[in-house]
């Protein structure tokens, strides 16, 4: 398994950019930049996803039975391997270079919270737990632990191929039960799927919502100074019962602490993991102004969610 390549070596180590090998007649040998491994270059092409045709940029791949060096940038089962090492368990290992994140309800994430302080940290993992269903991982490792992994695996796989992900190395459970990554990764065109899950009464496990930083605001709320973060909302969408109105879905982060969200800026693309929740007040109407809109009234969904920690913000 390994990284989608933007840029590669020939032999005589010239650095070549996917964006720009194309206009080559013949791509000539190609080597990863970092390693040496032979790979190979993907042109730019179209995929089709539940009859919805997409285009993908050209990108360079490894060459079949070659792998990248184990401590190459691109060497995603390396990084994996090395994420679920240092997890204190979080990531259980299954077969070989397979492994199982329990999704936590949020009860259990909060007494996590309180357990934190009485947990020794070098307690080792025990392995034989990690294949019975029923072991109760709380008691054997720190909420940052939890966090900092679902983080370092969210960012990970947002490194990897489209059709090499981790979805086939992860396996996801909540509750005992198997869930896709479908229902727990959200891009800005499947927001209104995650607002439609959040609307569901067993919506209990966190889930990641990716997209781009549209506004970081301090709201002064009850005498409090609270610190937000909204991200862009996804494309209006006709609307299923009245075609002449559109849905759209926006989401935003709270947090007490403005030193949380400093780093990040308008425009940076993020991931937020967490429990996330259909907003109190969680539809706005906004009626288009103009006769030109291509709607006559918008329905703007909310999702929102407080932060717990400042790894649940994890910016790409
Ligand atoms: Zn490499």
């Amino acid at each position: 398994m390994a990284a989608k390549m933007s840029v590669a070596a020939t032999i005589d180590r010239t650095k070549v950019y996917a964006e720009t090998i194309g206009i080559l007649p013949k791509a000539p040998p190609l080597r990863c930049l970092y390693c040496g491994a032979g790979v190979s270059f993907v042109p730019q092409h179209t995929r089709e996803i539940g009859g919805k045709v997409f285009g993908v940029q050209g990108y360079f791949r490894l060459l079949p039975k070659t792998s990248h060096d184990e401590r190459c940038t691109f060497n995603i089962q390396g990084k994996l391997d090395t994420i679920a090492r240092r997890s204190l368990g979080v990531l259980q290992a299954l077969e070989e270079g397979q492994y199982r994140f329990r999704l936590l309800a949020h009860k259990e994430m909060r007494d996590l919270s309180l357990h934190s302080s009485r947990i020794n940290l070098s307690r080792r993992y025990d392995q034989r737990e990690a294949h019975s269903a029923s072991a109760s991982i709380a008691e054997h490792l720190l909420l940052s632990a939890y966090l900092n992994t679902a983080k370092r695996v969210l960012q990970l796989h947002a490194r990897c191929q489209a059709d090499n992900s981790l979805r086939h190395v992860i396996e996801l459970v909540f509750n005992g039960l198997s869930i896709s990554w479908d229902e727990f990764y959200y891009e800005p065109e499947r927001y209104l799927a995650a607002y439609r899950w959040l609307g569901r009464k067993y919506a209990s496990f966190p889930i990641a919502i990716a997209g781009r930083v549209s506004k970081i605001e301090a709201i002064k709320t009850r005498g409090r100074l609270l610190h937000v973060v909204k991200l862009m909302p996804s494309t209006p969408e006709k609307y299923v019962r009245d075609s002449t109105v559109a849905e759209l879905v926006g989401a935003s982060v709270w947090c007490s602490q403005e030193s949380w969200l400093q780093p990040l800026q308008q425009d940076d693309m993020v991931l937020i993991f967490g429990y996330w929740a259909q907003a109190s007040a969680h539809t706005l109407t906004r009626v288009a102004r103009s006769d030109k809109a291509a709607f006559r009234k918008y329905l703007e969904r909310r999702m929102t969610m407080w932060l717990h920690s400042r790894s649940q913000i994890i910016r790409l």
